[in-house]
């Protein structure tokens, strides 16, 4: 297969989002969320658009820590869900990365940490609703008295949760999410950090001292039925291939694996450069639209792993060679992922080392 299908990471679009979520998080800091090589956009690309301007990274692995402060990042980074094993917590600290306390598992390894390497700064996850990692609140208040006690950890204790529904901005989950930390951590000193970016766009009781958006920083729509645009974001990725065949198909003719389309009349279908074994979603239902010329085209007959097959017939002048676009600029990848039936999220972190990824 060549090389025609180009990922094509728009810089300015995630500095303009930085700037956006800032605007929408009053005083609060920024902890950019970096994790799955930036929700599949490159993580060192991403950090090197947004260093200087967010004050903290977040991600999911210590690994992630390491590419970052070997491609010179100075500030705070936060692992999501770290330490995992007793071994980590000296690597933390050599790497002067944020841990994050979820489980009493954690407690001892911390309780071990080396004072003569430098104090620790800690995290410590409540679980208020979306019972996937943290302490009850009581447990915290326990967990962070703990900490208090132990001499390599750095006095300053944040305080983190994680909202399960707030994209729904009518919902009761995300408020009684928001009472609970707020009751469970009363009294306890340290910075706060709730919100993800559906948060940031719906929740301003939520923002605390820092926010922790990752979504919104690609300019990825993070509620339903509404895309990033919407709320004045852009979209940081552009997928886009070439088509490398036109058909000149008459009516009755099958098209694909299965033969699944069958043409209402004599056509022209188009065949572009990318499949799932690029990341496009095999699961692309009859329908979904690419843009070639800056015209809407439904894709037609199954993806296959290299190539997808397009009805030409609302765009008469398309030529082999011509640009096909598959999401970003034009063309909202929750578009995409809806006939999909999945989310933006999904189908960004899905890009295969085959795509090329270019800077713009
Ligand atoms: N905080 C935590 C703990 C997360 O797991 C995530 C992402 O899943 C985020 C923040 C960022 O969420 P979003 O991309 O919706 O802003």
């Amino acid at each position: 297969m060549s090389r025609t299908t180009v990922a094509t990471v728009h810089l300015g679009a995630l500095r303009h989002n930085l700037a956006r979520v800032r605007a929408l998080a009053g005083d609060a800091k920024v902890m950019a969320v970096v994790k799955a090589d930036a929700y599949g956009h490159g993580l060192e690309r991403v950090a090197r658009a947004l260093d200087g301007e967010a004050e903290a990274f977040a991600v999911a692995a210590i690994a992630d820590g390491l590419r970052l402060r070997a491609a010179g990042h100075r500030q705070r980074i936060v692992v999501l869900s770290g330490p995992d094993t007793p071994s980590d917590i000296a690597e933390m600290q050599r790497l002067r990365l944020d841990a994050l306390i979820h489980h009493d598992a954690q407690l001892p390894w911390l309780a071990k940490a080396d004072p003569l390497r430098g104090p620790l700064r800690v995290w410590i996850k409540v679980d208020t609703g979306m019972h996937r990692l943290g302490f009850d609140p009581v447990r915290a208040r326990e967990v962070h008295a703990a900490l208090l006690a132990m001499p390599a950890i750095d006095r300053e204790l944040g305080l983190m949760t994680h909202f399960a529904s707030s994209e729904e901005f009518e919902g009761r989950e995300t408020a009684l999410q928001i009472a609970r930390f707020r009751e469970g951590t009363a009294g306890l000193a340290g910075p706060r950090a709730l919100s993800n970016s559906a948060a940031v766009l719906g929740w301003p009781d939520a923002r605390g001292d820092w926010v922790r958006t990752g979504g919104l920083l690609y300019g990825l729509s993070v509620v339903e039925g509404r895309s990033g645009a919407d709320f004045g974001f852009r979209p940081a990725m552009t997928l886009a291939t070439r088509l490398v065949a036109i058909n000149r198909l008459v009516k009755g003719e099958r098209v694909g694996y299965n033969g699944t389309y069958e043409c209402p009349e004599d056509m022209n279908v188009g065949v572009a450069a990318i499949g799932y074994g690029d990341g496009y979603p095999r699961s692309a239902t009859p329908g979904t639209p690419v843009l070639i010329n800056g015209r809407a085209a439904p894709l037609v007959g199954r993806v296959s792993m290299d190539l997808i097959t397009i009805d030409l017939r609302g765009v008469p002048d398309a030529r082999t060679g011509d640009r096909v676009t598959l999401w970003g600029e034009g063309l909202p990848v929750e578009t995409v992922a809806a006939a999909a039936g999945t989310i933006s999220y999904d189908l960004t972190c899905g890009m295969t080392r085959r795509v090329l990824f270019v800077d713009d």
